[in-house]
């Protein structure tokens, strides 16, 4: 594939921050003089490793994939908005994404004055308009976005759709996977390889319950990682979040808290179903459930007045009417679904 024809002229030329260490082993070196730190030992007295190389392994293992198609950054958002950076030339190229869909596209977008493009999802089911999205491209679309299982709807398209998206536009698609690890369909993951225009953002702050540690992954062929390499600062994940993640990718399973907000998220969804005040409950790949309702500022307000914060959704367009509520503790599903059986009065 070439890259050329899609990356800003002025990324393709940069020469990227080099550190001191980038050109000597760390073996041969005792006493570090070279990065004006203090050489007083207090933790984190020391600049954090600019290529995050333990923690890239690590995740490499983790996911199947060679470290030379990751990137790690503070959080998706640093990712998110390095696409745009890379891939659209302000002012001048587009992106296209799916509506309604995750903030960030819109804000990253507009802070890197790149026009987004956003193509209603079919009214209904939420479904992938692959046509219209297509016909939303011009010369000028280097971006795709695809939030699967996508924020605020909770549903995940096939993969054999995204696929076919890979595979009929000619810029970057960009698939989001935050919430894939609550979802049955899969990850793209496992058709990287074949697609040398896609790129997969996953992340910590969700399944794995690191959201204070910020901690964002893409995934994509080497020269795209080596891409974001080269334009992120060079220290974007700190020491402590670096130590962090690796001791708590070692200690603690995926498995026991999804499964159980799986769990969860069924149960409050036939439990919510049968609530007056709850008119649909969207099906949801993801930890959280899109719920839609006669009077969402109403029901915003009494659940927010008995300590309870959803988020509302129902100003979004495409979302009228509807509340999006992460899957708690049981405990806390027990005492939301106990306010919604009790609302308009307590
Ligand atoms: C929560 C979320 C993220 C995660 O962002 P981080 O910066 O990694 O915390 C990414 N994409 C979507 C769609 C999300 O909802």
């Amino acid at each position: 594939m070439n890259y050329e024809l899609l990356v800003r002229p002025n990324i393709l030329a940069l020469a990227p921050y080099s550190t001191a260490r980038d050109e000597q082993s760390d073996d041969e070196i005792s006493i570090w003089l070279d990065a004006n730190e203090s050489p007083y030992d207090n933790g984190v007295n020391r600049y954090p490793d600019p290529h995050q190389r333990i923690l890239k392994a690590r995740l490499a293992e983790l996911k199947g994939q060679g470290v030379e198609r990751i990137f790690v950054g503070n959080g998706s958002d640093e990712a998110i908005d390095l696409c745009f950076r890379i891939f659209c030339e302000p002012g001048q190229d587009n992106a296209v994404a799916i509506a309604p869909s995750y903030g960030m596209y819109e804000v990253a977008a507009a802070t890197n004055n790149v026009e987004l493009r956003q193509v209603m999802l079919r009214e209904g089911d939420f479904a992938l308009p692959e046509q219209e999205l297509l016909e939303a491209c011009d010369d000028h679309t280097h971006l795709l976005w695809v939030c699967s299982p996508n924020n605020p709807t909770g549903n995940a398209f096939p993969l054999s759709q995204l696929e076919r998206l890979c595979d009929r536009f000619q810029g970057m698609v960009v698939v989001d996977e935050a919430y894939a690890d609550f979802s049955q369909r899969g990850s793209m993951l496992s058709v990287l390889e074949n697609h040398p225009n896609l790129i997969v953002l996953q992340t910590l702050s969700k399944a794995w319950g690191m959201a204070g540690l910020r901690l964002g992954l893409a995934f994509a062929a080497p020269e795209v990682a080596s891409l974001m390499a080269r334009v992120k600062y060079p220290y974007n994940v700190n020491g402590p979040t670096q130590r962090e993640v690796l001791c708590r990718l070692e200690n603690t399973p995926l498995g026991e808290h999804v499964a159980q907000t799986v769990s969860e998220r069924e149960r409050l969804r036939s439990a919510m179903a049968a609530c007056s005040c709850v008119e649909h409950v969207y099906p949801s790949d993801a930890n959280f459930l899109l719920v839609r309702t006669a009077d969402a500022d109403g029901l915003y307000r009494f659940l927010s007045a008995h300590g309870v914060m959803v988020r509302n959704r129902h100003r979004v367009p495409g979302c009228r009417g509807c509340l999006r509520l992460t899957i708690g503790t049981p405990m806390e599903n027990d005492r939301l679904l106990h306010l919604l059986s009790k609302y308009p009065s307590l």
